[in-house]
């Protein structure tokens, strides 16, 4: 490794945008920069047609037809219009449901949304998981007992890769009629995903799939339609749904981001998942006491969530500034809370101080994956807590 090269392992926080995804995108920045909502002209015309191909394209990595697509800025903006739009939708048809469920561990734009719908009369209901991040489907059922408005469900947990059983969720959803929302933020690209399953709403996002930043979609099913209200007022672009100019070569990366996915998924799933377990297996041999959390086996290739045996994450980060990892937790403030997703899943907070999230992606190597368990072995000799 050369000094100040970085080695990143952070690849649930964002990933890198992959040299053909810019190379897609660069053309819309400075040949064609016209808008794809101006339809008089050619340029707008030609705009307009590689946003179509794009929203095609992201489409078919979710068995979804081209039309079911709304382009959004990213997962956050999806889960809002998905969450919010139904809570406004529900009360301006006078569709009494207030109940809505999810889940404690999810990504804190979910949770936030939910809550913040208390002061329209809503319900959240926010279900415990099990010891390794799973849901029990019986405390679904048993919540279901009430009319419900909404469940959303992520599909892969971005702090520890739980993969949660999405089919199995929405029959229950779906028997008990209520909408099943999924933010699939971590899961498209990743792991095979079909809306067929029964999601009604289903949420991506550009940057965790090798794609840009700033740039999403939402699914919205359309037979049997799942009714959304807009939350911005304007032009009435994407179909009413997300009024605003749309951002052409974004839109552009997050297409051809989704082509090469549905493309290299499952291959590069394998090549990542045995990085994961040779890195996994060679820090469990050399730091005897590290735990794994989550799920040992229905998680997403390229995550691990590693609790360290006597060092804290902030000492492994500080002893290998060259290491890019995370502690998974929300850092608004300088100092490093424990992650709410840890604690959710029983995880004792001095335990969660002793964590870190370690996220392998599409260019990461095997030379860096030695480096790494290397760094991480000597640093657990350090006597310095
Ligand atoms: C990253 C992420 C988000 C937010 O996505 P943005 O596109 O950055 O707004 C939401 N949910 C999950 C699970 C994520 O990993």
């Amino acid at each position: 490794m050369r000094p100040n090269r970085p080695i990143y392992l952070d690849n649930q926080a964002t990933t890198a945008c992959d040299p053909r995804v810019l190379a897609a995108m660069l053309p819309w920045f400075t040949e064609n920069f016209a808008n794809p909502h101006s339809v008089d002209h050619a340029m707008g015309r030609a705009a307009e047609a590689a946003v179509e191909t794009a929203r095609a394209q992201v489409a078919a990595l979710i068995g979804a037809e081209p039309r079911e697509i709304v382009l959004t800025s990213g997962a956050t903006e999806s889960n809002n219009i998905a969450i919010k739009g139904a809570a406004r939708h529900a009360r301006r048809v006078g569709d009494p449901r207030r109940r809505m469920i999810t889940l404690a561990t999810e990504h804190k734009c979910v949770l936030e949304s939910v809550a913040d719908l208390v002061e329209d009369g809503f319900e959240p209901i926010v279900l415990p998981v099990r010891r390794d991040g799973t849901l029990d489907l019986e405390l679904l059922q048993d919540a279901l007992a009430e009319p419900t408005l909404l469940v959303s469900v992520m599909a892969v947990n971005n702090e520890i890769g739980v993969v949660h059983d999405l089919a199995a969720i929405a029959r229950i959803v779906k028997a008990a009629g209520a909408l099943f929302h999924t933010d699939a933020a971590q899961a498209v690209g990743k792991i095979p995903l079909d809306v067929g399953i029964g999601a009604d709403l289903l949420s991506v996002s550009g940057h965790k799939l090798y794609g840009p930043k700033g740039v999403g979609a939402l699914y919205v099913r359309r037979r049997p339609r799942a009714r959304v209200a807009a939350l911005f007022s304007g032009g009435n672009q994407e179909r009413g749904l997300r009024s605003g100019t749309l951002a052409t070569p974004l839109v552009v990366g997050l297409g051809e981001a989704c082509r090469i996915a549905g493309l290299e998924m499952a291959e590069e799933a394998v090549r990542v998942a045995a990085l994961r377990e040779r890195l996994f297996e060679t820090l469990s041999r050399d730091i005897p006491g590290i735990v794994l959390n989550g799920h040992p086996t229905r998680r997403v290739a390229g995550n691990l969530n590693l609790t360290f045996p006597s060092r804290s994450a902030q000492a492994l980060m500080d002893d290998n500034p060259e290491i890019c990892v995370s502690t998974g937790s929300a850092c608004s403030s300088a100092a490093i809370e424990p992650s709410y997703v840890l604690q959710a899943l029983g995880v004792d907070e001095a335990a969660a101080l002793r964590t870190l999230r370690i996220g392998i992606g599409r260019f990461t190597s095997a030379a860096e994956i030695d480096t790494v368990a290397r760094a991480f072995a000597a640093s657990h000799e350090n006597p310095r807590p």
